[in-house]
């Protein structure tokens, strides 16, 4: 066995992509991890929005080791019952009829949705997709052509064809931006990577009367904000209830509780010339080798069935509205705004803040590791608490006494 530090092994063998802090993680309880040496922190991160039931579920563990005892993989050549099981679930907490389609992550996911929307419009000669500044939409060379972020983009170019980026709520600039080739729309309902910023409701009202007006399909992504994380299935009915109905959802991070597993659902509709949105995907046009594998849709099936056992939709609405109060009662100097949604959390630093550097959330999330505290950075100003749908009030007010800790000088 290597005698390196795990540190030593990530610098001599991993390909440097991410700047990581200083903590190697190595087992996880509910909303606590702990580090190799045994230190403990409280996990207001999740694996960013992922681990929704928390660390080593029973219910997820179990649904886990029962299905990798049985059958891990066979391929898509083949039926198999989790598949089909977690589809028709999934069909169930959207409410619309609609089909759905299994793969492994959030960027994939969405290449499924952009994918549709080329066979959508190709045969008007339409393939561009508008999406919205400020987005995050994943790392494949089709997700950062997508995603509205200068930063993921350099270096990379050419960039996939055909996305065109607007200002996020300004439904004139939407409108303004579509032209012959415009196929979608694609939106975060609430957008995550940006610093939690919410949707308005006459925005995703208005991007659907626009979709409508002009033969567009409207895509949520619902990768960050969706199956649970704002005290609703779907983000967007937080937002907006049944006013709007999607042709396109992707999802990922919290399905599975940290198993990987990305999905997107088509809506079924009609559309001109006898075709059907659910059937434009046909066979052979779309695939992947792990898509819909039977222990990450039994992991999936687990997470929903506690949710909903559970009672977590209500206790995340709860929880989440004790845990906004609080922050915005701290009432502190340093703290611009804190928005919310359910347990997806952001707080803004003010300009003048006591953490020093350009990118002052960096400062902020390190001080907070120095308290046992995890939470995640979103841009230059503002850290998001996404901490598992089961969380308790005790860590609620203990994650609330760390911030307050950790402004205190
Ligand atoms: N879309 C949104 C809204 C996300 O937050 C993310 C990840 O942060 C992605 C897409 C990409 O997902 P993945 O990292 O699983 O590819």
């Amino acid at each position: 066995m290597s005698t390196a530090t795990t540190r030593e092994l990530y610098e001599q063998n991993v390909l440097p992509t991410y700047g990581r802090f200083d903590v190697v993680i190595d087992r996880g309880n509910g909303a606590r991890v702990w580090d190799e040496t045994g230190r403990e922190f409280l996990d207001f991160g999740a694996g960013i929005a992922v681990c929704s039931l928390g660390h080593a579920h029973p219910a997820v563990t179990a649904a886990i080791t029962h299905q990798a005892a049985k059958l891990v993989h066979t391929s898509n050549l083949y039926y198999t019952r989790p598949q089909g099981e977690l589809a028709a679930k999934l069909n169930q907490l959207v409410g619309i009829p609609g089909k759905i389609f299994s793969c492994n992550s959030g960027a994939e996911a969405n290449e499924g949705l952009y994918k549709l929307a080329r066979k959508f419009g190709n045969p008007t000669g339409r393939f561009g997709i508008i999406t919205f500044q400020g987005s995050f939409h994943g790392r494949t060379l089709g997700g950062i052509s997508a995603t509205a972020q200068e930063k993921v983009k350099i270096g990379f170019s050419p960039l996939v064809e055909g996305f065109k980026h607007v200002p996020f709520n300004d439904l004139a600039a939407t409108e303004a931006a579509i032209d012959e080739t415009t196929a979608a729309i694609l939106v975060e309902p609430i957008q995550g990577e940006g610093g939690i910023h919410l949707a308005t409701p006459e925005f995703l009202q208005g991007l659907r009367k626009l979709c409508d007006e002009r033969g567009l399909l409207l895509f949520f992504d619902e990768i960050q904000c969706g199956l649970g994380r704002t005290g609703d299935w779907c983000g967007w009915k937080s937002l907006v209830g049944d006013t709007v109905v999607p042709d396109g959802i992707s999802w990922a991070k919290g399905i599975a509780n940290g198993f990987p597993l990305g999905a997107f659902w088509v809506r079924d509709r009609e559309l001109p010339e006898g075709r059907n949105l659910s059937a434009l995907l046909g066979p052979g046009t779309h695939g992947t080798t792990y898509g819909g594998n039977p222990v990450a849709c039994a992991a999936a099936l687990a997470v929903i069935q506690t949710i909903e056992s559970e009672n977590l939709l209500a206790h995340t609405l709860e929880q989440g509205a004790f845990l906004r109060e609080e922050l915005r009662a701290l009432e502190h100097p340093a703290i611009a705004q804190v928005r919310a949604i359910g347990l997806m959390i952001g707080i803004e630093l003010a300009a003048e803040n006591p953490f020093a550097g350009p990118m002052p959330a960096l400062s902020w999330v390190k001080k907070l590791i120095e308290l046992g505290f995890l939470a995640i950075p979103a841009g230059e100003r503002v850290i998001r608490l996404l901490p598992p749908l089961n969380v308790t009030r005790a860590e609620v007010m203990e994650a609330v006494a760390k911030i307050r800790e950790s402004l205190a000088f």
